[in-house]
């Protein structure tokens, strides 16, 4: 009988532990992608994102005989119709492990085994599984660091080919129209202007690795943090939706540090920041939605959104141009990068005293690259509430932060065109994306500062007083 392969953000042929079992198991291979309510609960840009990565799923599955049943609803029920449709006597998919996927999978396997199916997770979206990495204690590890020291000289499983053929089921099911899905529809910032900064599917995923391996790696110590060059892999995309395992990406660093490429044993950590977020995530699901310390509850957030101050952040309108050239890239491309993403979120957390639920809500809505774990723990790491945390007194300058890591203002330059003679394509590229509503001009005059820089330091740490952080 048929195995059912359900596909969730894993959207690869290769490095597929379930896909390569159900290859090898000698039965045809269904391929199947349920819009489920954790599909329709999605930010309008991973959304988005998730559309385009299906399409090239689907057509790389083609590639090999086979094809991507596409149905919608809820999950159970989805399957348990396509298991009636097709005589599928198992389901096999990938772990997943924020809390709403592993509740929901628990069900579905306890449910399909009542019912006599076979129904098998594996694993590949992570390289440790999170409760296989544990302190001498045998807790959780709560600082990277050790956790780091714990997992460097493991083992990572290498990866597997992709199948070159799939075996086919007599006839197919009936699948959606990827398109009428509308998985686009809630993304109102120009999708044209985000698309040219996507980079598409399992093969362009793998060029990004080895041209990053070839040319990127051997400096990446020293150019990860510099956002006016482009010294990141830029993979948070693609390992976000599983279009490359982490596993890949182990390996290959494994070997540019073998040639001698010293920033790769960096790149290495930073892949285990990955990790270490979903660590955190499995150990304590409730830091996606509260304080991972819990004393910071007593903290005076501002949680109103409408605030004039966090309509400024979004639109990337503070007058601080470190802040406003990342919220602008975030606005063009769905990313940012990492150091903008550290300055943002300290700022509207500490300078603007906003909850940092707030800048969560607005990546989630906004990142192509969006991935839960590292969204959550990288809030909480900025706030200061998170389990590994910048300390509540280290208030990133966006100023002297620009002197240090923009020193040329090569980034500010590229996305802020305001007061400019001949302004960066990609900084007016933000004028095309925008609504109408929102009140910026290229031709204006580049925006006052919304807060005094030292004023909203003060402020944050005159609150902080006498409390226990
Ligand atoms: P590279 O520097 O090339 O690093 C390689 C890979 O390592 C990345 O692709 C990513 O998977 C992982 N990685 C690197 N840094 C981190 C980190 N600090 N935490 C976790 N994993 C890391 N990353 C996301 O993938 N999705 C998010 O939604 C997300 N939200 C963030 C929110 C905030 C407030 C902060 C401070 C960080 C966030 N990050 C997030 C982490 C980090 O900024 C991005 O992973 C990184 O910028 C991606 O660019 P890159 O692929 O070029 O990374």
């Amino acid at each position: 009988s048929p195995i059912l392969l359900w596909y969730r953000r894993d959207l690869r042929l290769s490095d597929h532990p379930a896909l390569s079992a159900a290859a090898n198991a000698g039965r045809p291979v269904i391929p199947v992608f349920i819009k489920d309510k954790s599909v329709d609960a999605l930010g309008a840009a991973p959304k988005w994102r998730l559309g385009l990565g299906i399409g090239a799923l689907a057509d790389s599955l083609e590639g090999v005989s086979s094809r991507l049943i596409l149905r919608e609803g809820d999950a159970l029920e989805v399957l348990q119709a396509l298991i009636k449709e097709t005589g599928a006597g198992a389901v096999y998919w990938s772990r997943l492990y924020d809390p709403d996927s592993v509740q929901r999978d628990s069900k579905i396997k306890e449910t399909l085994c009542n019912d006599g199916i076979e129904a098998k997770s594996f694993g590949g979206h992570v390289m440790f599984e999170p409760w296989t990495v544990e302190t001498k204690a045998g807790d959780c590890y709560k600082v990277y660091t050790p956790f780091w020291n714990n997992v460097k000289t493991r083992d990572v499983e290498p990866p597997l080919s992709a199948p070159s053929e799939l075996p086919a089921p007599e006839s197919w099911p009936d699948s959606d129209a990827l398109d009428g899905w509308g998985l686009g529809a809630a993304m109102d910032r120009g999708a044209d202007v985000v698309r040219p900064f996507v980079c598409l599917g399992e093969k362009a995923a793998q060029s990004r690795l080895g041209a990053f391996m070839a040319h990127g790696v051997a400096d990446y110590k020293q150019t990860r943090d510099i956002p006016g060059s482009d010294g990141t892999s830029n993979l948070s995309e693609n390992l976000s939706l599983g279009e490359i395992s982490p596993h890949q990406c182990w390996h290959a660093a494994q070997r540019a540090l073998h040639d001698g490429k010293q920033g790769a044993e960096t790149f290495l950590k930073e892949l285990v920041w990955r990790e270490f977020a979903y660590h955190l995530m499995h150990h304590t699901p409730r830091m996606l939605t509260d304080n991972w310390r819990e004393e910071w509850d007593a903290f005076p957030w501002n949680e109103d959104e409408r605030r004039a101050e966090v309509k400024a952040w979004k639109q990337g309108r503070t007058g601080e141009p470190f802040v406003d050239a990342a919220m602008r890239e975030l606005y063009v491309t769905g990313r940012m990068h990492n150091r903008g993403r550290m300055i943002v979120a300290s700022y509207l957390t500490k300078h603007l005293m906003c909850h940092w639920r707030i800048g969560q809500k607005w990546f989630e809505h906004c990142l192509i690259d969006w991935d839960p774990a590292s969204n959550a723990m990288g809030w909480q790491w900025a706030a200061g509430s998170g389990p590994d945390a910048s300390p509540y007194f280290r208030v990133f300058n966006p100023e002297t932060q620009l002197d240090k890591f923009d020193k040329n203002r090569d980034y500010a330059s590229r996305w802020i065109a305001e007061g400019r003679a001949n302004p960066h394509k990609d900084a007016l590229a933000f004028f095309d994306a925008i609504p109408r509503s929102w009140p910026l001009s290229a031709d204006d005059d580049y925006p006052e500062k919304i807060i005094a820089l030292d004023e909203g330091r003060e402020r944050a740490l005159e609150t902080y007083k006498g409390r226990n952080f």
